[in-house]
């Protein structure tokens, strides 16, 4: 892990939609072993930047570069995933009739083995992994539940677990405390900043006492663009932030 290093740069990005910019010469940059949170009014622009970066959408302008040089515009959305790119939708997709366990080891596969992999025997490395995981998003113990009667927090722990299953090196997180109970809220918090130390780590994120308490580097999107970018403190005390969303 080549931490303090660039693995994402968003260099000048303009996407246009019947004219409407809705992002507008955008800017930013990610290192490995960060813990970044993209935070922004409806209609900021944060999915748009998301779908950009994974392929799903071709910017008018600009460019987008993963580690030293792989340029992501000329590649396709399958292709950026191969690399190291997982994203994580706002709801939770997983299997419900099948064990933690057994969406985990389903993650791992690529399609076309997918449930032929329950019938086969997996090998003890990536036994360990599955563990390793299943350590890291607090669901040890619930290893043979079928992941149906989880709770909405569990489920969206799991997925997280499910998108490191596929080895990224970015992870793109969209809204994930949304809808949980506080407890989850301060375990998720925990899960994604571990998960920073191994991964980058992008969470798009409205609820600003969870940012608060992951206490990472912020950037504030406006309008498409960047307004704002820095610790929680410097961002709230922010003169364009402060004009921008309490009006002052
Ligand atoms: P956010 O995720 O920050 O709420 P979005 O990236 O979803 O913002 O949207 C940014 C702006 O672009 C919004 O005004 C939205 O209506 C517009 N937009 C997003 N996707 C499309 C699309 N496919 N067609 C037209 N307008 C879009
Ligand atoms: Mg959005």
């Amino acid at each position: 892990l080549k931490k303090g290093k660039r693995i994402l740069l968003v260099d000048g990005v303009t996407v246009s939609f019947d004219g409407f910019k809705a992002l507008n010469n955008l800017s930013f940059s990610i290192n490995y072993g960060e813990l970044r949170c993209i935070i922004g009014a409806n209609g900021a622009g944060k999915s748009t930047m998301m779908d950009v970066v994974t392929g799903k959408t071709r910017p008018d302008a600009g460019h987008v570069t993963f580690g030293e040089a792989v340029n992501l515009l000329e590649m396709d959305e399958p292709a950026i995933a191969q690399i190291g790119i997982g994203r994580k939708f706002q709801k939770p997709t997983v299997f419900q009739n099948h064990s933690v366990f057994e969406n985990l080891e389903l993650a791992m596969q690529d399609d076309k083995r997918f449930f032929k992999t329950l019938f086969s025997k997996i090998s003890g490395e990536q036994r360990d992994k599955i563990e390793e995981t299943m350590g890291l998003i607090g669901l040890k113990e619930l290893a043979k539940q079928d992941a149906g009667i989880l709770s909405h927090g569990q489920k969206q722990w799991l997925e997280i677990g499910m998108l490191i299953m596929q080895n990224p090196k970015l992870l793109l997180v969209d809204e994930p405390v949304a809808g949980m109970t506080p407890q989850e809220v301060d375990k998720t918090g925990e899960i994604l900043t571990n998960l920073a130390k191994e991964h980058a780590v992008v969470v798009v994120e409205h609820d600003m006492e969870f940012i608060r308490s992951i206490a990472s580097k912020v950037t504030v999107l406006h309008e498409g663009s960047v307004l704002a970018e820095g610790d929680m403190e410097s961002i709230q005390n922010n003169e364009k932030v402060r004009k921008v969303y309490l009006g002052e």
